[in-house]
Order: C-alpha cells, then sequence, then structure tokens
C-alpha cells in the first residue's frame, strides 16, 4: 500500500517534471533562437548602416567580424561575393542564395541551412545596402548557437533534477505521514481478523483517517460484544451437547451434518467428529430404517420416535430414536433433530426379568407338581400301604426342600443384587470362616472318599466384610467342586496377593465344556440339568458367587478342562470404592 502510493506519486512527479522540462526546454529554444535571429538582424542593420562607400569591403568585413564574433559577407546586386570575412579568396555567385535574394528585393532575409564553404550549419541574416545595391550578410554557425542552447538546457536539466529529488523526497515524506495511520488501522483490521477484538486504534487530528479510526474503534466493540456473546451461547450449547447422554445429531433439508454430540458419536459408532460436518448423512450412517425416518419426518414435518437395532463395531445395540423436524425463523424447513437414547441395557434387563420370571416359574412348576402329585395319590388311597406311603413322603419332603432351597436362593440374590454395599461389614480372619466351611464339607467330600483341604496363608490379614455373604461364597463355590468331582481331591487355598485377596478351588471333578464356561454364572444356567437337579441344585449357586464377588468390587473366573478338573479364581480387593459400581447382571 505504502509503496504503491509512493510509487505513483513518483511516477506523478516525474512525468510533470518530465513534461515540465520539456516544454520548458523547448521554449526556451525557441526564445533564444528567436532573440538571436533578432539581435543579429539588428546588427546587420548597424553594420550596414557603417559600411564605407570607398569598395573597402574586404577590411571592413574583417575589422567587424572580429569585433562582433560573426562572419560578414558582403553581396552585389549580380550575386557577387564582394567581401568575406571567412573567406579572402574569390567565392562562387550568392544571389540564389534566399536571405540574399530576400535582403536585395530590400527586406530582411533570414535562412539556416549547411554552407558547402565552410561546411558547417549557418544562420544567416542579410540585409539591403546602399539603396538594396549591395547585401550584407551576417553568419553565425548554429553550432554556437547550439551550444549556448546545450548550456541553457543543462543548467535546465539540473534545475529539474533537484527539483524532482526534493518532491520525490517530499512525496516519501508526506506519503508516510499520510500512511502511517492507514497502516495502523491496517494492523488493527488483521489483529481483529485473527480474533483480538480488544485491539484500539489512536489517531490524532480530525481527519477521515482519523473518524476512519473511531468508526472502527466503535464496531470493534459491537464486534467483540457479538463475538463474546455467540461464544457464550456456543459454549453453553457444547457443554450442554457434551454432557448429555443422549447423542444428538441434526441434518439439514438436503441431510448434510450440521451438528452431533460424543453421545451420538459413541451411539452410531460414528468416526472421529472432525471433519464430518457437511458431510451427506447418507454416507455416514448405514441403516436402512434410519433412512426412511428420516425421509418420513422430512417430508411429513412432524416428530416420530423409533427404536431400532444399530450394527456397531463388536455387536448391536438397542437405540431409542427421536427425531422432529426443526424450522428457520421464517417457518422454512432447516433440518430435522435426532434425540438418541441407548435403550440396550433397559431391554436386555427387561428380558433378563422376563426370562428370571419364567425360569423361577418353571423352576418352582416341577417341585410343586411332584408334591401335588403325590398328596393327591396318597389322598387316593397310597396312604393305606405305609411304605408306599413313607417313600411317597419322602419325595414330598426332598421336592420341599428343593423349593425352600431355591426361594432361599432368589431371596438371597434379589439382596445382594439391590445393595450397594454390604450390611454388618466388619473385619473378619478368613481362617476361622473356612474352618466352619470345612466342617460342613468335609464329610461330604469323605462320602466320596475325596482328598478335601482348605489352606488359608499364615498371619492372613482381615478382610473387611459381612461373615456371611464370604462363608455362603466359599460354601457355594467349594460345595459345587465336592458335588461334581467323583474322584481325586478339592483343594481350596486362600491367601493376601497384593492389595487382593486371592482364593482359589480347583477339583479333579467332570469339568466344564469350554464352550459353556462363560456361562455357568447366569442364574439357572446348568451344564448338565438333570444331573444338577439330582444333586439338589438350584442353577443359583455361582450367581450368587459371582453377585457377592461384585458386591466386594472383585472379579471370579474359570478355567476348566472337561474330565480332568475346573479351577474357580476368585479375587477380592482389600481396599474398595465406596459405592460399588454399576455393572450388567445376569
Ligand atoms: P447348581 O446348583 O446347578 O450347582 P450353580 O450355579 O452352582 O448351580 O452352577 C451352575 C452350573 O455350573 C452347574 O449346574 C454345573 O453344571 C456347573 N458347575 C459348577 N461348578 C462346577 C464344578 N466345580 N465342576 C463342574 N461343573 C460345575
Amino acid at each position: 500500500m505504502k509503496n504503491k502510493l509512493i510509487a505513483s506519486y513518483v511516477v506523478l512527479i516525474l512525468f510533470m517534471i518530465l513534461f515540465m522540462g520539456v516544454y520548458s526546454i523547448v521554449s526556451t529554444q525557441n526564445i533564444y533562437h528567436r532573440d538571436y535571429r533578432e539581435s543579429m538582424e539588428k546588427q546587420a542593420l548597424l553594420v550596414s548602416s557603417l559600411l564605407p562607400e570607398d569598395q573597402e569591403y574586404q577590411t571592413f568585413a574583417n575589422e567587424y567580424s572580429s569585433q562582433l564574433g560573426l562572419r560578414i559577407t558582403v553581396v552585389d546586386r549580380q550575386g557577387t561575393v564582394l567581401a568575406d570575412s571567412s573567406y579572402e579568396e574569390p567565392l562562387e555567385n550568392h544571389l540564389k542564395r534566399p536571405e540574399i535574394q530576400k535582403a536585395l528585393s530590400g527586406q530582411v532575409g533570414v535562412d539556416t541551412r549547411y554552407s558547402k564553404t565552410a561546411h558547417l550549419y549557418y544562420l544567416y541574416v542579410a540585409v539591403p545596402v546602399q539603396n538594396r545595391e549591395l547585401a550584407l550578410r551576417l553568419a553565425k554557425p548554429a553550432v554556437d548557437i547550439e551550444q549556448t542552447v546545450g548550456q541553457i538546457i543543462a543548467v535546465a536539466l539540473f534545475g529539474i533534477l533537484l527539483c524532482a529529488v526534493f518532491a520525490i523526497v517530499m512525496s516519501v515524506v508526506f506519503s508516510r505521514r499520510i500512511i502511517r495511520p492507514l497502516d495502523q488501522l491496517n494492523d488493527a483490521v488483521n489483529e481483529v481478523a485473527q480474533g483480538n477484538y480488544g485491539k484500539k486504534i489512536y489517531l490524532n487530528g480530525t481527519g477521515q483517517v482519523a473518524t476512519l479510526a473511531q468508526s472502527f474503534n466503535v464496531m470493534n466493540q459491537i464486534l467483540e460484544f457479538n463475538v463474546n456473546q455467540l461464544e457464550e451461547q456456543n459454549v453453553k450449547l457444547s457443554s450442554m451437547l457434551n454432557s448429555m447422554t443422549e447423542g444428538v445429531v441434526a441434518v439439514d433439508t438436503k441431510f448434510r451434518l450440521i451438528l452431533t454430540n460424543p453421545a451420538a458419536h459413541e451411539m452410531f459408532g460414528l468416526p472421529e467428529p472432525k471433519g464430518l460436518i457437511g458431510k451427506n448423512i447418507y454416507g455416514l450412517m448405514r441403516n436402512e430404517e434410519f433412512y426412511l425416518l428420516l425421509e418420513e419426518v422430512a417430508e411429513s414435518g412432524r416428530s416420530r420416535s423409533r427404536e431400532l437395532e444399530w450394527q456397531v463395531p463388536g455387536g448391536s445395540r438397542m437405540l431409542r430414536l427421536n427425531a422432529a423436524p426443526f424450522f428457520r425463523q421464517g417457518g422454512e424447513p432447516y433440518g430435522v433433530l435426532f434425540v438418541v437414547e441407548d435403550v440396550t441395557q433397559i431391554r436386555r434387563l427387561e428380558q433378563m426379568r422376563t426370562d428370571f420370571v419364567s425360569n423361577v416359574s418353571h423352576e418352582l412348576k416341577t417341585p410343586l407338581t411332584s408334591i401335588i402329585g403325590f398328596v393327591d395319590t396318597l389322598k387316593a388311597g397310597a396312604m393305606e400301604d405305609a411304605d408306599t406311603a413313607r417313600h411317597f413322603l419322602d419325595i414330598i419332603s426332598i421336592e420341599s426342600g428343593r423349593l425352600y432351597r431355591l426361594l432361599q436362593d432368589i431371596l438371597t440374590l434379589s439382596s445382594i443384587e439391590s445393595a450397594d454395599q454390604d450390611v454388618n461389614v466388619s473385619p473378619v480372619a478368613l481362617g476361622e470362616i473356612a474352618r466352619q466351611v470345612d466342617q460342613l464339607l468335609r464329610p461330604k467330600a469323605g462320602d466320596k472318599q475325596l482328598a478335601f483341604e482348605i489352606r488359608v496363608e499364615d498371619n492372613l490379614p482381615p478382610f473387611a466384610c459381612n461373615r456371611d455373604r464370604i462363608s455362603q461364597m466359599l460354601i457355594n463355590i467349594i460345595e459345587n467342586a465336592v458335588k461334581y468331582t467323583e474322584h481325586g481331591s478339592v483343594i481350596t487355598t486362600i491367601e493376601k496377593r497384593g492389595d487382593n485377596l486371592k482364593i482359589c478351588v480347583s477339583d479333579t471333578g467332570i469339568g466344564i465344556p469350554a464352550d459353556q464356561l462363560d456361562r455357568v454364572f447366569e442364574r439357572f444356567y446348568r451344564v448338565d440339568k438333570g444331573r444338577s437337579r439330582s444333586m439338589g441344585g438350584t442353577g443359583l449357586g455361582l450367581s450368587i458367587v459371582k453377585h457377592i464377588v461384585l458386591l466386594y468390587q472383585g472379579s471370579v473366573s474359570v478355567s476348566s478342562e472337561v474330565g480332568k478338573g475346573s479351577e474357580f479364581t476368585i479375587f477380592l480387593p482389600y481396599r474398595r470404592a465406596s459405592k460399588r459400581p454399576l455393572t450388567e447382571d445376569h
């Protein structure tokens, strides 16, 4: 900007000076030529008046020529050169010379031409003498005149050059003075463009630039206020969107993405948010039902809700989509807004509850049917036969016992599930509990002649827990090991590993098929239903174990090989968070 202004000033000045220079040089040249010619005319008239009549023209010419510094020629009416100050020898006839002709006709003759005699350009001025009998001519080499003109031009050029330098220097100085505030303005505008709205310009004076600077400052203030407000609204909006558990996706009428939040990215399994805005939704979300919903809402202009299954890497999830159209201020459609809830967990829990109810009903139905059947049979006459009656009563007692255990397990499970923390927690010496469990289960192991051992590490620090729960956990898991082992051993070790209590129960029993290892902790899941029932199992033992472990924020795992045995490992942390984290239930 600055350089351009200076350059245009300089070009203008140079052009003006050039024009002025050429004009003044040409004018000076013309004036000088005219004046010189006129002075030559006057000199010619003066010299002619002094021309003697005694024919001593040559002497006269020589004398005045040296005084005036001019060539003097005297020519008679016939053109004969009577005298010439530059040439003593006779010269050719001069009658045809235009200035001579004019002088002989009584006028002043002037001509500039090349002299073949002197081989120079001459300015000739001739005047009539002695009643036009003679012509007196003065001549001056044009070179002499041009030399003087050249000197004048040189002086003029020097002056012009000085003026040009001065004008350029002044133009640079003035340009700077004009441009400095513009530069300041330019810097401030650049800062605003980079988002620094606080920049202010302080200019003295009342000129147009100063007024512009004031307007700029006012505009900047308004801009800063508006931008701050917009930013604040943006921050509010984005923090709300970011903290929402519901996913939010908005598309415009051409189905290009205009807004998403992290929850939506997570739910739809979308790639990085960067660069997604503006992309067509069809390329991002591949789900037929989603498009149908989008098109339906866009076409009808009404809200719709739908639940659909969404495929994501590593599985699928159930999403509830609430889609609503939204409009510009004038009521023109702007796009469609989706608010998405992940209902996978809710649906899974609902399904689990339904399964649980049907499982419980089924589990209750079998012993109850059996009890009702045997009671009816007894009433119908079987009571008469004492042996049969006793046998039936034994069965009724077994089934009642199973019913009782089943209800007991269901109650235990529900009380553990609904608790955030366990009650009656106190430091418990695991050795003591181990002894009680040993007393309870050793006879059962003894019946099968199994090697039975519960090893507790010496000086094991007491573990803060509800002793009944831990003891139930140990009974369930060790009793299973005894139940599903016919030969060999059931060994339990209890020790401290790092910050955890580690309980390991290994047996040499029937084992669990690899594909069912994950499922044995589910409610009512049994590998072999008949065998479990015949052993009085409810199918809830390991589920209770798992829930007690989760209550203490621990983990349980199993490794097994069919026909060789199983090993259950439990880790329970000594240090726990005040509340147990939410976990997926089975
Ligand atoms: P159950 O009352 O049937 O024993 P559990 O929940 O305690 O129910 O166990 C679930 C299933 O896991 C059992 O039915 C059994 O098939 C299998 N299981 C549990 N512990 C063992 C074990 N130590 N060895 C082999 N199978 C086992």
